[in-house]
């Protein structure tokens, strides 16, 4: 069986996880953090990061700095992992779901100002598949209504929109290391993402507990105590020693991933131009990082076809998210619109097979059987 996806090591994960451990400090903000941190901030220009445990402590994170009050509301897509309205439902928020584009999963940039109120805080970008959002349009319509921009860039390590990092053009933005993202930390890690000068002081804080304890060990303030909200949000030494190994090696990772994306695309492109299906989008602003294969298929019994015939053959593909307006908690709090490309979405998207250790001839052989169940 093909599995939809693997873990990868780089090599030198252990070795660097057994440095931390015999270092003699494990708790976070150690030696590897740093660095890992400062990785972020010089390859991408990124103000200050800090890691999290999880890209949904780094959303929390973001959630805590927008300092919502009960009532104000917050733009979401509905087609996306549920953290992304979690954060901000768990700060008293209200979340208003808008709906994705017809060309691919990221929300629609022209018909946010629709769902614009009075109450509106915050826009919340997902790049799906690492595939940027129009950001141009979505920081004008945020300047105009005096709004926050928080990406979620969970799944858009090293992608860019015009030439700029994701994570980098909002005012916050969150990264996660799942095992399923292009880098992991070990099973499960984050980056939060400060922009915007305003934020870099309490989000710091708000890592450390509540405590002023970065600005006390750099030597800022003679003591430190409790000032403001917070919780645990820093990752051991131990998951930042795993994630450093994978940093040095992202340039590979990516090249690998991209070649193998790049295959699906060619072998698959002559079945799309018969329409049996839609291949990804890249706009022309957006880079892709190759975080995942996807097909659109034209309805639910066709994407279940396919799914069943990869899976007899042995062969691992899956769909993707049910979209967050119309799930058990989510409905009730929805305001009830219909926001039909998110459930297209849900009906009709395959994700293939795609990490690191995967060889091209699983691609191919993939392939083939796609082209089989088509002929
Ligand atoms: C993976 C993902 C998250 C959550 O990240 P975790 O590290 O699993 O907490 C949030 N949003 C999106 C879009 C994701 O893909």
């Amino acid at each position: 069986m093909i599995n939809f996806n693997q873990p990868h090591l780089t090599g030198k994960e252990a070795h660097y996880m057994y440095e931390a451990v015999f270092a003699g400090k494990l708790s976070g903000n150690g030696r590897f953090t740093k660095a890992c941190q400062a990785w972020f901030e010089q390859r991408y220009g990124f103000r200050k990061c800090l890691l999290t445990t999880s890209g949904t402590d780094a959303l929390e994170m973001c959630a805590m700095l927008c300092e919502l009050k009960p009532g104000d509301e917050v733009i979401v897509p509905s087609y996306t992992f549920v953290s992304t309205a979690l954060a901000f439902l768990r700060e008293g928020a209200t979340v208003v779901f808008a709906d994705s584009m017809k060309r691919n999963p990221n929300i629609d940039a022209e018909t946010l100002e629709a769902l614009i109120t009075p109450r509106t805080k915050v826009i919340v970008p997902v790049h799906y598949a690492g595939v940027a959002c129009d950001m141009d349009a979505i920081m004008a319509v945020a300047k105009k209504h005096n709004l926050l921009v928080v990406e979620d860039a969970a799944q858009a390590i090293d992608s860019y929109y015009k030439g700029k990092p994701l994570g980098g053009i909002g005012h916050l933005a969150a990264f996660s290391f799942h095992e399923t993202k292009n880098i992991t930390a070990g099973g499960e890690g984050g980056l939060l993402v400060v922009n915007d000068e305003r934020f870099v002081r309490r989000a710091e804080i708000i890592w450390e507990k509540g405590t002023n304890r970065a600005e006390f060990f750099r030597g800022e303030v003679n003591k430190y105590g409790w000032v403001d909200m917070g919780s645990s949000f820093l990752p051991s030494e131990v998951n930042a020693a795993f994630l450093w190994a994978q940093l040095e090696n992202i340039d590979d990772i990516q090249a690998k991933r991209t070649a193998l994306w790049n295959r699906y695309h060619e072998r698959l492109k002559p079945l799309a131009d018969k329409q049996f299906f839609t291949l990804p989008d890249i706009p022309d602003y957006a880079s892709n990082n190759a975080h995942m294969f996807y097909l659109v298929l034209p309805n639910l019994e066709a994407r279940t076809g396919l799914i069943k015939h990869l899976k007899d053959n042995g062969a691992c593909a899956v769909f993707h998210y049910l979209s967050l307006h119309s799930s058990p908690y989510y409905a009730s709090r929805h305001d009830g619109r219909a926001l039909p490309e998110c459930d297209r979405y849900a009906d009709c998207l395959v994700r293939l097979p795609l990490f690191y250790d995967l060889k091209m001839e699983e691609v191919d052989a993939i392939c083939d059987l796609i082209e089989t169940y088509y002929r």
